[in-house]
């Protein structure tokens, strides 16, 4: 089976033919930035176009929220106009073949499960910290996306109720405190701004503010993973994103976790796919969650 994969972010959009896990033809675009909604149906026709007679099935990964086929947003501004658009039935105009969607964490968290035994780990999670904080969810080896499209949007849990308004509109989401984006809401009111990578470098010289704000995000991951445990009994989570997975990140997070007491622990691991983890999950996902039915 050859699918036709999708990667919609907020910057960019990957398309690439996925057999077997592999990757073929892979072409990159940027999102839509003006007049959206009609920038995204010429985007979706153009690749649809662009790979025809090809594939077998279509297997989309987007930011936000996929609930039935629309795209929606808990942070309506991480998407611009493309609150509520109508993803599914915009390339079905283009194809007869199947189409599933889901959420790129939740595609990506299906990708990493893959690398998993999966006879010794029934519950596993994801969590990517990058500009946000998203993840996904598998409970009894099964991927959860709930009945809404929500399920593991696990940024969105508390870290802090008296810390900074998250983007979605709640007070103290871990999103708020661990993101890149929180990490350089503080680091830019320094008295020597800097970007979050920057950030990142002066911690591994020693810079104590560098380090005490990257502990700050660290230590929310941290009782994410224990909220996770204690709640799921989660046995493994990978952890990946631009600030995951930057040198020295996961130690941090580690050291922190061994603060919190041990029933509360579990094995972390640094995410394997990189770029390419929401093509390979969804293509996997809708190959063995939809197609098999
Ligand atoms: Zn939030």
């Amino acid at each position: 089976m050859r699918c036709l994969a999708l990667d919609i972010g907020g910057t960019k959009i990957a398309a690439a033919i996925v057999k077997n896990g592999e990757i073929e033809q892979r072409q990159q675009i940027h999102t839509p930035r003006e007049n959206v909604v009609e920038g995204m149906h010429q985007a979706l026709a153009k690749l649809l176009a662009d790979y025809e007679g090809q594939f077998d099935y279509v297997a989309v990964a987007s930011t936000g929220i996929i609930n039935n086929g629309i795209l929606t947003a808990l942070n309506p501004k991480n998407l611009g106009g493309l609150a509520e658009f109508p993803l599914k039935v915009s390339i079905a105009k283009h194809t007869d073949k199947p189409i599933g969607l889901l959420n790129d964490a939740q595609a990506a968290t299906y990708a990493e499960y893959q690398l998993q035994n999966h006879e010794q780990v029934s519950n596993f999670a994801f969590i990517t910290v990058s500009t946000g904080v998203g993840g996904g969810i598998v409970l009894n080896k099964i991927l959860q996306t709930g009945p809404h499209g929500i399920a593991g949007h696990i940024g969105h849990m508390l870290a802090d109720p008296n810390g900074p308004v998250c983007g979605c509109g709640r007070r103290g989401c871990v999103e708020a405190i661990a993101a890149g984006r929180a990490i350089e809401a503080v680091s830019s009111q320094w008295e020597d701004p800097c970007e979050p990578k920057e950030v990142f470098e002066r911690f591994r010289k020693g810079d104590v503010k560098s380090t005490a704000l990257l502990e700050r995000s660290a230590k929310a991951i941290a009782h994410l993973v224990a909220d996770l445990v204690i709640s799921l009994d989660i046995q493994k989570i990978a952890i990946g994103g631009s600030v995951g997975l930057a040198e020295g990140y996961l130690p941090l997070v580690e050291k922190c976790l061994q603060e919190i007491p041990a029933v509360y622990r579990c094995e972390l691991e640094a995410a394997k796919f990189g770029q390419d983890a929401g093509l390979v999950g969804a293509a996997y996902w809708v190959k063995d969650v939809l197609l098999s039915k």
